[in-house]
């Protein structure tokens, strides 16, 4: 499921001029002076080693054949992954998991009123392109984790698919009760579509590739160009987001004694039959709807007159899986530390694909590959990391972070002891570096993308990022901190890829590395994702695969051999504060909406406004919110803000005397309350509705998939216009950033007393 980097595109025009580096050459943070300029030598070898060549050869072998879960090339992957991990010098293993994974046994999308009509559901092969020849064993279109069922209704379109669709549909009279929707990919995860749908009474779920934002509206179709051709299809899990993992084993690891669910008692399949379909098979379907035309935002790219239905056209979808149990491969290679080999710093990426899976995920892997082989003759040359390193290629990603999910839930208790930090990658691209993950890692993040030079630029790949931060920003304020604080913005993130169960459940440290907005197109979860499309419209080059190598690598060795646990809680303090200042704002901005359109209804500003012929119904009333004491919340973010200044002045003066060297004896005092402050972010009963996601600070949405919705307990309420819920959640969440708050404050303390001897 690669996610951020189809997310964001980046569309500007940089600036020409040089950019004024400020030439800060203060060592790495968590390093004496004389520590960093050793690593820093250390590092460079891994940099200047790294080889293009290794990883398009890398990438050749590994998405040569199709390799979903359950596949002979899934596990031949593996255990060639593995082979690599063992020939460099690690202690490597596969651990293996049994997990539901659905494949399709019967999928029919047929229009049967006012014309007939059968959707092809299969992307043809293509003659220039050789792995899309491998028809036997690439899995058919389909969306894993769709209900069985079989199903003929009247057909509504319903754009994106989201919850304000809905609203729109409910003005227009609209009502999908009983009907088949058909919604248009993007705008968040394909998994919320048939849920919202079956929440508003829908029993059918279509979802189509509108080549407005995906296909010949951005650019050249395939195999002319890279975008997605009227008959590509996207595949991918619409698994609920209850929780991640192994639908059958929720918080325990899906080992092969693991006590299951029966299916029937999931919840997380979803309540309807739901399939993805080409452009080319949503044209008929679209061109029968008739009813009001759509609304300009809710129009796409296919030539014709978008309508929203229901009208004549009906059609009968029918979905049928074999719901089999198989078994996935997660290799884990270990690099043993030497001092502080109890503390683990991870990185992962997975292997398993949908089909062959060049971009997604074998772009990621195959750097993840190149970096560690780096490391193996580093190690081999004499270098222990003073860390344990381990590196997990995951498998089961795809239908649903299985793999991450399972080993992070089988081995929770050893991670909250050990674990450092984890480094995610997935899908890379060309582009601009785009880190996310928690905010404590962002000042050290920031550090080695200033050493990693961008490769189609003269900048170095922090200056890009920096600067296109700066392009991309909408006010002078967003403007002026960027230009103040001098790191890179490091984004929230909320579920979508392998980093979800060590952040949301775990508590760790989180970073997700890659590159990306400069694609020519992109064949996400398409049997066009493969090594042909690779070299001819990705990274062709393989620059910015090396890039990534150097990127993930360079991260590893400094988190592994740092002498102190190198974080900084002051940006991440200024995030939280601006969560909390946002829950605060989307209050205020709904007293206002609603005392407004109460004013407006009282008016008749709609009755008088409305086409009559084209008759739209005013919005609903809604209760203004009431005044909500978001205080204690408040003042707590005033004592983390206060705390992680104090750690932050601690590292400065620490700078400041020259980082003297650091005598041993302090460090475990201080890397014992670092390494615990990030656990700090979780509670046990989790969030209201989702128990399962404990990280009271970073989460995803359960309507909005992929992307963060920070402070999940409040803000979620505040989305259902829950007020009062809302409200009562502010205690705990405050409770917890207090407990951070002085998780901080005491590291700050140790730090001094520690490391600021005379
Ligand atoms: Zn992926």
């Amino acid at each position: 499921m690669t996610i951020r980097s189809l997310c964001y595109s980046l569309l500007l025009v940089l600036p020409s001029a040089a950019f004024a580096r400020d030439t800060d050459t203060a060592p790495f943070i968590g390093y004496s002076a004389t520590g960093a300029a050793a690593e820093s030598a250390l590092e460079k070898k891994l940099q200047d080693g790294a080889s293009a060549d290794t990883i398009r050869e890398n990438m050749r072998r590994l998405s040569a054949r199709p390799h979903n879960v359950g596949s002979p090339y899934d596990k031949n992957n593996a255990e060639w992954i593995l082979a690599r991990f063992q020939e460099w010098g690690f202690d490597a293993k596969i651990e293996t998991f049994q997990v539901l994974f659905p494949t399709p046994k019967l999928r029919v999308v047929e229009l049967l009123q006012p014309t007939r009509f059968r959707a092809k559901l299969q992307e043809p092969a293509l003659s220039v392109d050789p792995t899309s020849q491998q028809t036997a064993e690439q899995l058919p279109t389909y969306n894993a984790y769709s209900a069985d069922g079989d199903v003929t209704a009247r057909l509504v379109y319903v754009n994106y698919g989201n919850r304000d669709d809905y609203e729109e549909l409910d003005r227009l009279g609209i009502s999908v009760k009983g009907a088949i929707v058909i919604a248009r990919y993007g705008q968040g995860w394909r998994g919320i579509k048939p849920k919202v749908a079956a929440e508003h009474g829908a029993i059918g779920c279509i979802i189509y590739s509108d080549p407005k934002g995906d296909g010949y509206g951005q650019g050249d179709t395939y195999p002319t160009g890279g975008w997605r051709s009227t008959e590509g299809v996207q595949r991918g899990s619409v698994m609920d987001t209850d929780y991640p993992g192994d639908p059958l084993t929720p918080g325990v690891g899906a080992t092969a004694d693991a006590k299951r669910l029966a299916i029937k008692d999931v919840k997380t399949i979803t309540k309807i039959p739901v399939l993805p379909i080409s452009s080319a098979d949503a044209l008929p379907l679209l061109s029968a709807l008739t009813g009001p035309v759509a609304p300009p935002k809710w129009r796409g790219g296919l030539a014709i007159t978008y309508h929203v239905g229901p009208g004549a056209a009906v059609v009968h979808l029918k979905v049928q899986s074999n719901w089999d149990i198989k078994p996935i491969y997660d290799v884990i290679a270990t690099l043993h530390g030497g001092e502080d080999a109890d503390q683990w710093v991870i990185r992962g990426n997975h292997h398993d694909a949908w089909v062959n899976g060049a971009e997604d995920p074998i772009s990621g892997q195959a750097a993840m590959l190149e970096e560690a082989r780096m490391l193996g003759r580093l190690h081999a040359d004499g270098w222990v990391p003073k860390r344990t390193i381990i590196y997990c290629a995951w498998d089961g990603e795809e239908p649903g972070l299985l793999g991450s999910v399972e080993w992070v839930e089988t081995h929770l208790k050893e991670l909250q002891q050990h674990a450092v930090a984890y480094v995610n990658s997935d899908s890379n691209g060309r582009g601009f570096f785009n880190p996310g993950g928690t905010q404590d890692l962002g000042t050290f993040i920031s550090g080695v993308a200033r050493d990693i030079p961008d490769p189609e630029t003269k900048f170095s790949v922090f200056e890009r990022a920096h600067l296109a931060a700066i392009a991309e920003s909408k006010t002078a304020e967003e403007r002026s901190e960027l230009r103040k604080h001098k790191d890179l913005v490091i984004e929230a993130l909320g579920d979508g890829s392998d980093f979800t169960a060590f952040q949301d459940y775990a508590g760790i440290s989180t970073l997700d590395v890659g590159f990306g907005g400069e694609e020519e197109g992109t064949q996400y979860h398409s049997i066009y994702d493969d090594f042909y499309w690779f070299t001819h419209f990705a990274d062709t080059e393989f620059v910015y695969e090396r890039a990534l190598a150097a990127t993930g690598g360079t991260a590893m060795m400094r988190l592994a051999d740092a002498e102190f646990i190198p974080v900084d809680y002051a940006p991440q303090a200024r995030a939280i504060a601006k969560y909390v200042e946002e829950l605060e704002q989307l209050v205020k901005q709904k007293q206002e909406e609603f005392a407004e359109r109460d004013l407006q209804l009282k008016e008749g500003v709609y009755a008088a406004t409305l086409d009559p012929r084209h008759p739209l119904l005013p919005p609903p009333a809604e209760t203004v919110p009431p005044y909500l004491n978001l205080a204690p919340m408040k003042n707590a973010v005033d004592d983390l803000q206060k705390s992680a200044d104090d750690y932050s002045r601690a590292l400065a003066s620490f700078a400041a005397k020259g980082s003297p060297a650091i005598p041993q004896s302090g460090l475990a005092t201080l890397n014992a309350d670092l390494l615990r402050v990030s656990r700090l972010f979780l509670n046990k009963q989790g969030l209201p509705e989702r128990p399962w996601f404990k990280n009271q600070i970073y989460a995803p949405g359960a309507y909005t998939g992929y992307g963060a919705k920070p402070i999940a307990a409040v803000r979620e309420y505040m989305d259902e216009k829950k007020w009062r819920e809302a409200e009562g959640q502010v205690p705990q969440v405050a409770q917890v950033i207090e407990n951070a708050a002085a998780g901080i404050e005491r590291a700050a303390q140790d730090f001094d007393a520690e490391l600021m001897k005379p």
